[in-house]
């Protein structure tokens, strides 16, 4: 078998059914397939490192860390766009450039303009070289290996391209990939990002790859640069892009006058809230590559270019009331109680005041007329204060110095936007939240009990804290409201099971501020048990892989505080899971100790898995690569003639598999 072949072979698949999936929307393999065959491509790549190529489908992962992204000057300058607002201003446009061409006739190519961040990527002979941001138009910031874990973003063209040109477009994330995002922050207690604009943006930035290849973001192509492109349009160029594998949308339209246009725009209108992304317009373009030439540019955009910006659905309406509610953490947010109004198809009643600065910054008091805007967000934001209508005894808004719930006087920590209710353990939505959150999913999975019902438990005096949900029986639960005694056994069944819930859910379980699913996890598989963690110091948790100042801290906090150690205690006491349980071996000794091997090929009598556990628990250490303190190296089939040569070079024993099972003998 050919190895280089077989390498070449599972990478161009994996590109396609990556194409399918994230250009296409269109799928072919289920994702446990395409993830065993990733995996599969790994384990050869590690295997065989003389077959590296950055271009991998593997490289999607990301792991790169940029501490200060190059400066790069573009070849060619990124513009802006002039921007219209009305049916008028694009006719005096069209005026414009009929002045200049003389009364041809004009086709546009209509798009949509997308709301990201842009971004060139150059390609030469159909391999992405480098992705730069728009900077200031004239040079930007080297983000190419931030770019490259985008899925949809092609690393290898198809087709018939040109050796080398800078492709355009917009890094944006998608609505639905956003409101995800936030729901996960919310979960653990942090701030939620503001929009997806925003968002996409940051993310070009982020210094860690792999956290970027974990948001869903996309990229929408929508123009070409460079010289013989072989393309004389606009259209034809999105055609283009699109056979080469970028993700193009399809709502793009070739539009031959003005009156087409406008139907674009007026349709795209009232549909833009039907996409799963933002837009804030339309943008037009000339469609002619020839009349483009002749048109060229001002200082700042093409002339023969021009965006036309939808209004924001905007209306306006009355402040009754401005309420506060308490979050799990004990997080205070302000909502406004509005006279309720349509607003782009929906009627919204409530808007997030998010807090206490922006209260004062729009000056909002109750009784004022104010201005609803619709973003992507699902909830609208009040956009400002409509002062020509201000009663004028209006009182200034004072924020609220105490929790709505419990009295506790709010705290707010240097540095955060948030108020705080600081009563963890009297507060009431604090504690039901902690339940709630508990019993969720991704949590201890509880079934049969849900959000209400702990509410109900919780104000009938029956649970103080998740770890009174161990006490409760039958008998107790059937006078609740709309309970059964077959839900009631459902319920306490449900609990029961929960003590089979592994200890990293159960630490995520335990609802510590900012630890979260993953951070969870790697907090577990790092400490092994809840003791080791709570022993840990600032120090040394911060050392832990992807731990921060602020988790570390966090954590720490939680610790101290005697009331979460007595829950934790009667916890384990009902056999909640407190450690990670290591299948012990019976066949473990320590014959191989103070010995490293290095496996490489494939092998007949082990996978390369188990030969890697069947060293560890002999006592053995298994090292990545060969090097001077390697003691032996397993070879197996198709073992890379480059290790092959390291290895005798170091004079390191090279031995067979039946070699090693004679070893623990
Ligand atoms: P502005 O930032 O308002 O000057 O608008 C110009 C920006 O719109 C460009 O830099 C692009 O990032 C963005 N844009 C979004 N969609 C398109 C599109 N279809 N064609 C051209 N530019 C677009
Ligand atoms: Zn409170």
């Amino acid at each position: 078998m050919d190895i280089q072949k077989n390498i070449q072979d599972l990478r161009e698949e994996l590109n396609l059914h990556n194409h399918n999936y994230y250009v296409l929307d269109n799928p072919t393999i289920s994702d446990f397939e395409f993830d065993q065959k990733l995996k599969q491509l790994q384990e050869l790549e590690n295997q065989y490192p003389e077959f590296f190529d950055e271009n991998s489908p593997t490289q999607r992962v990301g792991g790169t860390i940029t501490k200060n992204f190059q400066t790069v000057v573009h070849d060619y300058r990124m513009y802006s766009l002039d921007n219209s607002y009305s049916a008028d201003d694009l006719k005096d446009w069209e005026t414009r450039i009929q002045k200049v061409l003389g009364n041809v006739p004009l086709q546009y190519t209509c798009e949509l303009k997308y709301d990201g961040a842009s971004i060139s990527i150059t390609y030469e002979n159909g391999k992405l070289k480098r992705a730069v941001t728009r900077g200031d138009g004239f040079q930007g910031d080297d983000v190419t290996n931030n770019i490259k874990t985008i899925k949809s973003v092609p690393l290898k063209l198809k087709g018939n391209y040109p050796d080398r040109f800078d492709i355009r477009g917009e890094i944006i994330l998608p609505l639905e990939g956003f409101e995800k995002m936030n729901q996960e922050l919310i979960e653990i207690g942090e701030t939620p990002y503001s929009n997806p604009r925003n968002t996409a943006s940051g993310s070009l930035k982020l210094q860690d790859s792999t956290e970027v290849a974990k948001r869903p973001l996309e990229c929408l192509l929508y123009f070409i640069v460079g010289n013989n492109l072989g393309i004389s349009s606009q259209y034809e160029s999105l055609e283009a892009a699109r056979n080469w594998g970028f993700k193009v949308p399809k709502e793009s339209k070739l539009a031959n006058n003005l009156e087409e246009v406008f139907e674009y725009i007026n349709y795209w209108d009232k549909h833009r809230h039907d996409l799963p992304y933002e837009t804030d317009g339309v943008v037009i373009k000339v469609n002619s590559f020839q009349h483009q030439d002749e048109l060229g540019y001002t200082a700042k955009s093409p002339r023969w270019a021009m965006a036309y910006k939808f209004k924001a659905e905007q209306v306006s309406t009355k402040l009754n009331s401005i309420s506060y509610q308490v979050g799990r953490t004990g997080s205070i947010t302000p909502v406004a109680n509005l006279e309720p109004v349509q607003l782009a198809g929906t009627i919204v009643k409530r808007a997030s005041l998010h807090n206490a600065d922006q209260i004062e910054k729009l000056d909002i008091r109750i009784g004022d007329e104010v201005f609803v805007e619709k973003g992507g967000e699902i909830i609208p934001k009040i956009i400002a204060v409509d002062f020509s209508k201000r009663n004028p005894n209006a009182e200034v808004t004072k924020y609220i110095t105490h929790c709505p719930e419990c009295n506790s006087e709010l705290e707010r920590k240097e540095g955060e936007a948030n108020h705080y209710c600081p009563n963890f353990y009297g507060c009431p939505p604090q504690i039901i939240g902690r339940i709630q959150h508990y019993i969720t999913r991704k949590a201890m999975d509880i079934d049969g009990l849900g959000g209400e019902t702990v509410a109900l438990l919780f104000n009938n005096n029956l649970v103080k804290d998740y770890s009174d949900l161990y006490e409760l029986k039958v008998d107790d639960v059937i006078p609740l409201e709309r309970m059964a005694q077959k839900s009631a056994e459902n319920l306490v069944n449900g609990i029961e099971k929960s003590k089979e819930i592994p200890f990293e859910r159960v630490l995520y379980a335990l609802g510590i501020r900012y630890v979260g699913e993953t951070v969870a996890k790697k907090l577990a598989k790092h400490y092994k048990n809840i003791d080791a963690i709570r022993n840990a110091s600032l120090m040394d948790l911060i050392l832990v892989d992807e731990i921060g100042e602020k988790i570390a801290q966090s954590v720490i906090e939680f610790f101290e505080n005697p009331e979460n150690i007595r829950i934790i205690e009667r916890l384990k006491q009902f056999g909640v899971q407190f450690e990670i349980i290591e299948k012990h071996n019976p066949n473990a000794t320590d014959k191989l100790a103070g010995k490293t091997f290095v496996v490489s090929g494939v092998f007949e009598k082990f996978s390369r898995d188990d030969l890697k556990k069947a060293i560890e628990d002999n006592g053995g250490k298994v090292g990545s690569s060969i090097s001077a303190k390697t003691d032996f190296v397993i070879a197996g089939e198709n073992m890379g003639p480059a290790k092959l040569e390291k290895a005798s070079q170091l004079k390191i024993s090279i031995i067979s598999e039946d070699d090693f099972i004679e070893m623990l003998k």
